[in-house]
């Protein structure tokens, strides 16, 4: 699906991290490089070497991510797994494009709501945000983390699964997710990342902001079903989305 139009192919962008590889680390060759979209939580990016083999796995609501934007995040991965300082001229092209997106993600939200009263009520067609965010609060936080505003988002995203807003202190799951094909753990997981960006506040180091600090993935792997959850939404958020535009 990424090869569509002018999107740049699965094998260009690996080469832009070839290319980043052996600028940033001249004396080592460039290593072979694994590259693929990957549906997570929210927007975020990973790179690691296993076997002396590089896989970066970039969110899946980068798939229309230009070249630049690509080069632009290539350059901050490598940097971070080399760690090296990054210049914020460097991070430009790809923080313009997601501030982009959450433009785009934001403009259509609101044009759907427009005219009729946004519904903030937590308790959707079948599941309730409100008992699970009690069961969630009592098993992992003890029953210590204040209750945010909790909401289903007003659109159905496959992109984003949850959002975390600090600034007006409401958690927003996708209510995509509010259907009886989608398991309960899948959705207390979904909800239990966004609380655990309530107990990780974001770190600023070097003038970046981290927001999945290896401490929150410390915790993460708390999640007594993390790795069902994981491969839950790794093989069926494509298939929801399928489903969704057919109909
Ligand atoms: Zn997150």
């Amino acid at each position: 699906m990424i090869n569509k139009g002018d999107d740049p192919s699965l094998a260009a962008i690996a080469d832009i991290y070839a290319e980043t590889f052996a600028r940033l680390d001249p004396t080592r060759g460039s290593p072979d490089i694994n590259v693929r979209f990957y549906p997570y939580i929210d927007i975020n990016h990973t790179i690691r070497v296993r076997n002396g083999k590089v896989f970066v796995r970039i969110a899946e609501i980068c798939h229309d991510m230009p070249i630049e934007a690509h080069r632009s995040l290539a350059n901050i991965l490598v940097r971070k797994l080399l760690r090296k300082k990054l210049s914020p001229d460097a991070e430009k092209p790809y923080s313009d494009y997601i501030r982009s997106v959450e433009v785009r993600e934001r403009a259509d939200e609101s044009k759907r709501s427009r005219g009729r009263k946004v519904v903030t009520d937590p308790k959707g067609q079948v599941y309730d945000l409100n008992e699970i965010f009690d069961t969630i609060n009592f098993w992992y936080f003890g029953g210590k983390l204040e209750k945010p505003v909790l909401t289903w988002s007003p659109r159905k995203s496959y992109h984003i699964l949850g959002h975390h807003d600090s600034t007006h202190n409401t958690i927003s799951v996708s209510r995509s997710l509010d259907s009886k094909g989608v398991p309960l753990f899948v959705v207390e997981y979904v909800l239990f990342h966004e609380m655990l960006h309530i107990a990780h506040p974001a770190v600023h180091h070097n003038g970046r902001r981290y927001h999945h600090t290896s401490a929150f993935r410390r915790d993460e792997r708390r999640f007594a079903h993390f790795n069902e959850a994981e491969k839950w939404i790794e093989n069926n958020v494509w298939k929801l989305r399928r489903a969704a535009k057919k109909r």
